[in-house]
């Protein structure tokens, strides 16, 4: 999110991908608002992240917000969201997870779209009836 108004929204090469039009929605959910799910601060009872396995200059992209910096909306965390990344996101070795769930899962967000979640979200930050 950038201010208010017209913004741009990156996109990845392909653009839109039928099959899976999470990355899109990815990136529009963050034009509305939302930050990483991942990231959220309380991401520590949810899932371990595996610093060791993210090179230095991506480690950013997986720390935690302050409660300050991000609302939840009081909604639950959620390991499938479209903005959640998946467990071997920007690994320096694919082989080796940067993120498991604390449940074991490491089947973690996805590229086919909003989940339920994610909706009542959306509706929620925009005072939509849901
Ligand atoms: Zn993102």
């Amino acid at each position: 999110m950038n201010g208010n108004g017209v913004q741009d929204v990156s996109l990845p090469d392909y653009c839109v991908s039928y099959s899976y039009p999470g990355s899109v929605i990815h990136e529009l959910m963050h034009a509305t608002g939302f930050q990483h799910e991942h990231q959220r601060p309380d991401q520590q009872y949810y899932i371990n992240v595996n610093y060791p396995n993210i090179r230095l200059d991506n480690r950013q992209f997986f720390n935690p917000f302050k409660p300050n910096e991000v609302n939840t909306l009081g909604l639950p965390y959620d390991i499938k969201s479209v903005m959640h990344y998946p467990s071997s996101f920007m690994a320096s070795n694919p082989s080796i997870p940067t993120m498991v769930a604390r449940s074991g899962d490491l089947n973690l967000g996805n590229l086919k779209g909003f989940t339920k979640l994610d909706t009542q979200k959306i509706n929620k930050l925009y005072n939509c009836r849901y």
